[in-house]
């Protein structure tokens, strides 16, 4: 049975949750545990430690053997629970990666012991100090021959990490990630450090978390990987996810199985959202549905006027001028295609274009058509949203232009390429659309001496002296061209309106005909679809 201990919720305005203070009456606190996270430089080999502390889980026969990957899970050591959050080792997530290290307790930082302190390292090492969680330094691929591991104790001291042979508090764990060697070393110290932190959490309370990763699957619709961080998570629940609601319909631990209560510092995989919500978002369980659903709809709405309020977003036209002012370091994608292969292709294709100083990151790389949520995204990072096979409705075409959100939609992947690498260089031509104006009709031919005028008669919109023309007879564009006279009662005209006789003669062309259209249309620069 399940009782909820009255809680105690310092409201101070329930639709910003996230800055709640949660207040747990002491004794309904129980050790919870801890959360990690694995940092460090591309290739030092966060993926293998996190797949061989995952795979001697699974070698252990705790299960059927499988694991799915839902970007956490949780491990079994001397009976003690360790979660590890497996985030995408990629630079691409340094935003994410920043969020991560606020659900995370204990952050292990791997260096290659063939390698060495690199950039990613020091950053990963400045974001655990940032937000203030302690790290251990696991100094990794030691089974190759010829490493200098007191090498790499001099290089984090000269970047004021002190291990506890220098004199500091940080733990320095030799492992291989390949072999194991050091591994069970390593979970000692993750478990010796939880213990020091004494992580508390009342697994009373509704849930409080933040989900790992989300998208939208087409049997289940939008799923999400969460980390419960507080209470306990069930099936049936109400909950505000960052600006959508959820009533929990599934449930799913790490090892996919089906589970009706995930408590604290528990990664489980949910559905029951009203929309895809986004990676870093903060969730809350209600106890009331109806007002969960209320602080929902406020905070979609919110959030849709602050993105209308906010920056306009970046265009791939306005690239260069923004690199060359300095204001783009990182170019922020979001891919959609009409399959998961050919956005990985698209992809890996996009992080393989070099140009100094600049770096694409692929924030969201989906099968599927472009949502709102894709929009909301782009617009919060400032992303670009490539379409790869598929083509915006008009909806998001017009929520793209409103919260100016670039969208391009290609075909062929070396097209897209191409027009990225202009973009970041500065080469890319201006796109046109072409913007009708208005429809003319011919219904007389005057000639005067060799001239051969058009008399006609503009049926719908406007014709002016300078639009682009196309001649359809009968039902067929025969000729395009500009005007190069336009004439209202014999004098120059710029521009002629709606139900209004005029004379029209067209740049290089004179062969009109009674009954002839005359549509008129300029180009306009685009600035995405
Ligand atoms: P990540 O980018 O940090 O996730 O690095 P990966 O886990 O993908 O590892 C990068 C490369 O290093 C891969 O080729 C791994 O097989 C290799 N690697 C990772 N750990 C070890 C190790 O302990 N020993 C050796 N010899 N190779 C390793």
């Amino acid at each position: 049975t399940f009782n909820i201990v009255p809680e105690k919720r310092e409201i101070v305005n329930e639709i910003d949750f996230e800055a709640l203070e949660i207040i747990d009456e002491p004794k309904s606190l129980k050790n919870r545990p801890p959360v990690v996270t694995i940092m460090g430089h591309v290739d030092h080999g966060k993926t293998s430690l996190l797949d061989y502390i995952r795979n001697t889980r699974v070698a252990e026969g705790e299960i059927g053997g499988i694991t799915q990957k839902i970007g956490a899970y949780q491990v079994d050591y001397h009976g003690e629970k360790i979660t590890f959050i497996d985030t995408p080792g990629h630079a691409a997530f340094t935003a994410m990666r920043a969020r991560g290290s606020y659900m995370t307790d204990i952050v292990v930082i791997v260096i290659a012991a063939d390698d060495g302190m690199r950039p990613q390292t020091k950053e990963a090492i400045d974001h655990a100090k940032a937000a203030k969680v302690p790290f251990i330094v696991a100094v990794n691929k030691i089974d190759k021959p010829g490493v200098e591991v007191e090498k790499i104790k001099a290089e984090l001291s000269a970047y004021d990490v002190l291990v506890e042979e220098w004199g500091g508090s940080i733990v320095f764990q030799e492992i291989s990630a390949k072999t194991g060697k050091g591994v069970p070393e390593l979970l000692d110290a993750i478990l010796t450090t939880a213990m020091m932190l004494e992580l508390k959490a009342n697994p009373l309370r509704k849930a409080i978390g933040t989900v790992i990763e989300a998208k939208l699957d087409k049997g289940l619709g939008p799923i999400a990987t969460v980390l419960v961080q507080n209470g306990s998570l069930r099936v049936g629940d109400s909950l505000v996810v960052g600006s959508c609601f959820c009533r929990v319909r599934l449930i799913k631990d790490d090892l996919n199985r089906l589970v009706k209560v995930a408590g604290p510092s528990t990664p489980v995989e949910i559905t029951g959202f009203t929309d895809v919500p986004d990676a870093g978002d903060k969730f809350m369980g209600y106890d009331d549905e109806k007002k969960a659903r209320f602080v929902a709809e406020k905070r979609k709405a919110r959030k849709i006027t602050q993105l209308r309020k906010g920056t306009p977003g970046v265009s791939l036209q306005d690239l260069h001028e923004r690199i060359l002012a300095g204001e783009m370091q990182t170019i922020n994608v979001i891919i959609k295609s009409d399959n998961q292969g050919s956005s990985e292709a698209v992809k890996g294709a996009l992080e393989k274009i070099e140009v100094e100083g600049v770096k694409i990151d692929v924030i969201r790389f989906q099968a599927g058509a472009i949502t709102e949520s894709d929009i909301s995204l782009a617009s919060a990072s400032n992303a670009i949203i490539f379409g790869f096979n598929i083509v915006p409705d008009s909806i998001i075409k017009r929520k793209a232009q409103e919260e100016g959100v670039d969208i391009r939609v290609y075909r062929i992947i070396y097209d897209l390429v191409e027009d990225v690498k202009k973009a970041m260089k500065g080469l890319l031509k201006p796109t046109f659309e072409e913007s009708v104006q208005g429809e003319v009709e011919i219904r007389q031919i005057i000639t005067i001496s060799k001239f051969v005028i058009a008399g006609c008669y503009v049926r719908d919109g406007v014709v002016k002296n300078d639009s682009k023309v196309r001649l359809i007879r009968d039902g067929v564009p025969i000729y395009e061209s500009t005007i190069s006279s336009l004439k209202r009662l014999k004098n120059d005209a710029k521009e002629v309106k709606t139900g209004l006789e005029c004379g029209i003669t067209i740049e290089n062309f004179s062969d009109y005909k009674v009954g002839d259209l005359i549509q008129t249309f300029e180009m306009k620069e685009i600035k995405g679809i």
